[in-house]
């Protein structure tokens, strides 16, 4: 009698196995939008895990899993076979200037000009293509010249008599103006002002202005109409898809910016997502204060950037003892303490995110313990310093004692490591551009790159943190290697870390159940490829919300309903 029961048993069981088999071959598989197989996934996610497939579903992601088991359980639109590709969650470029380097593609682009003469010939060149109104342009580095010196604008003066123009330094701390452009502002030789300075020689204005005093002449430019800002917006989002973005952080816009980008974003194909903060001026704390935090699909807002000095480059940075290149300097703060205090208590009683600009060792404590004084202990407010570039070796511990997030731009070591330590000496680059360090005061660490003061790319944000080389593969070892970061700690930065920078690491930055299904696919394995490839890995598919809004070459053919 036992035997016949445990016999009836087996049968049941086979029958149900048979059930099973068959409901598959009817296509009782759960029914997606897309699958892409056969990929080299890394998910980002806690354990680092590494898969096979992905599954998306208005534009989210269903599931992840190996390959036989996706393609078992669910059906799609489109199945893409990604013959061993690799696989990303989209990049998070934490700390950019998404709507000026927009901008900035319509004016005259001076980067990686070698001198002012080239400077004057790219000026005439572009003002031959754009017969009236400023001049304006962007990207000259006075460190690149054989004469390493601040030019001054006679040419400029001789060639533009009738045409005000304004050309700024690669980091937007230092600009030149031409006798046009400092007359519409009424700028005066030795006219003085804070957080600023105009250069003045034999009692004549050179046309060299840093920091605060920009903003005179800049004031002075007619603002671009809508069609012009959404023309530059959609042609830097597809520079920005091509390197594998997703998402950037847009640090320091005016209220009127983020209204216009929020309409674009609605209804006129602008697809970047923004985490945009709020520069710090009077009417943009009305304002978000009053209509509170902004969260669409697209855009969030909920914090402010603050400056606390310039930048090292034009010894703008503020910093505790001198400059070793400038007797008696110690760069500048461009508000008070005062200022940053009295922010600090408005930011923190409403609830919102202070990420404050700090490049010298002065500028950076300041803020540190301007954050102290209102974050008191360990916390989850996610304030953030940008750049944090030179820190006391005394002040690191501030970053994790009261929770402080360093936002830095790998990129930056990078590019300063060929003149920074003229600006410092020896002791002082011990604290500069310690990304490990930093990364260890909290364990873990947002990457961006501030473009477009450098490249958009995060693969070059990657190749400096995990390297310490810049393209010309300079130094040999690598700047500072005690400083790199690992493979691992690099891809979160520019993903789940950057996400986390923004609030949004429960919707984005890893690849998970639930997440927005913003991910890349590459030719190249970032994770396993030699450090000398780093930089000729080449983005092939781009996808925000499941959508594919970049295509290098055709991935392979992506057959329609291939497993019906
Ligand atoms: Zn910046």
């Amino acid at each position: 009698m036992q035997a016949i029961i445990i016999l009836s048993m087996k049968k049941i069981c086979l029958l149900i196995s048979l059930a099973t088999l068959l409901s598959c071959h009817n296509n009782n598989k759960q029914q997606t939008d897309c699958i892409i197989y056969n990929a080299v996934i890394y998910t980002v996610d806690s354990a680092f895990s590494v898969t096979q497939a992905i599954v998306i579903k208005d534009g989210k992601i269903v599931a992840t899993g190996k390959s036989d088991d996706i393609l078992r359980n669910y059906d799609a639109v489109d199945i893409i076979n990604a013959e061993g590709k690799f696989i990303y969650p989209g990049f998070i470029d934490a700390h950019a200037h998404f709507l000026g380097y927009a901008l900035g593609l319509q004016t005259a682009n001076l980067t990686g000009t070698g001198s002012w003469d080239e400077i004057i010939d790219t000026l005439k060149t572009f003002a031959a293509g754009h017969q009236e109104g400023w001049l304006t342009g962007r990207g000259w580095d006075q460190n690149d010249w054989a004469v390493k010196e601040f030019p001054d604008n006679r040419q400029l003066n001789e060639l533009f008599p009738d045409r005000p123009v304004l050309l700024t330094r690669i980091d937007g701390h230092a600009a030149i103006a031409n006798q046009k452009a400092l007359k519409l502002a009424g700028v005066q030789p030795g006219q003085q002002l804070t957080g600023g300075s105009i250069e003045t020689k034999n009692k004549q204005l050179t046309g060299i202005l840093i920091d605060n005093a920009i903003a005179l002449v800049r004031s002075k430019i007619p603002e671009p109409d809508r069609d012009n800002v959404k023309n530059a917006l959609l042609h830097a989002q597809q520079n920005c898809f091509a390197v594998g973005l997703t998402t950037v952080d847009d640090c320091g816009l005016r209220y009127s910016d983020i209204e216009l980008l929020d309409t674009l974003q609605q209804k006129d194909g602008v697809k970047m997502r923004v985490y945009a903060m709020l520069s710090d001026k009077p009417e943009n704390y009305d304002y978000i204060f009053k209509r509170g935090k902004i969260k669409t699909g697209r855009l969030h807002v909920c914090s402010f950037k603050v400056y606390a000095d310039g930048a090292l480059g034009s010894r703008g940075a503020c910093l505790l003892q001198p400059y070793a290149d400038k007797k008696g300097w110690h760069g500048f703060l461009l508000s008070s303490a005062a200022h940053f205090d009295s922010v600090a208590k408005v930011i923190y009683d409403h609830g919102f995110q202070m990420c404050t600009h700090a490049i010298g060792d002065s500028g950076n404590r300041i803020i540190l313990h301007t954050y102290a004084k209102y974050l008191k202990k360990k916390n989850d407010k996610r304030w953030r310093i940008e750049h944090a570039q030179i820190v006391n070796i005394n002040d690191f511990k501030l970053f994790g004692k009261y929770s402080i997030i360093p936002s830095v731009q790998p990129t930056h070591a990078t590019s300063d490591m060929y003149w920074a330590i003229d600006r410092l000496g020896p002791e002082r680059m011990k604290g500069a551009y310690a990304y490990k360090t930093l990364l260890q005061q909290n364990g873990w660490i947002p990457l961006g790159t501030d473009f477009p003061v450098e490249d958009i790319s995060p693969f070059k944000t990657f190749y400096a943190a995990v390297v310490r080389k810049d393209a010309k593969g300079w130094p040999q070892h690598g700047f500072q290697s005690e400083n790199a970061l690992g493979r691992q700690e690099a891809l979160r930065g520019i993903t789940i870390w950057a996400a986390k920078s923004n609030f949004e690491e429960k919707e984005k930055g890893s690849l998970e159940k639930g997440k927005l299904a913003d991910f890349i696919i590459t030719d190249k394995d970032l994770m396993q490829a030699p450090p000398d490839q780093l930089l000729s890995i080449h983005v092939l598919s781009t996808y925000i919300d499941g959508d594919r809004v970049f295509e290098q070459t055709a991935l392979s053919e992506s057959d329609s309903n291939k497993s019906k």
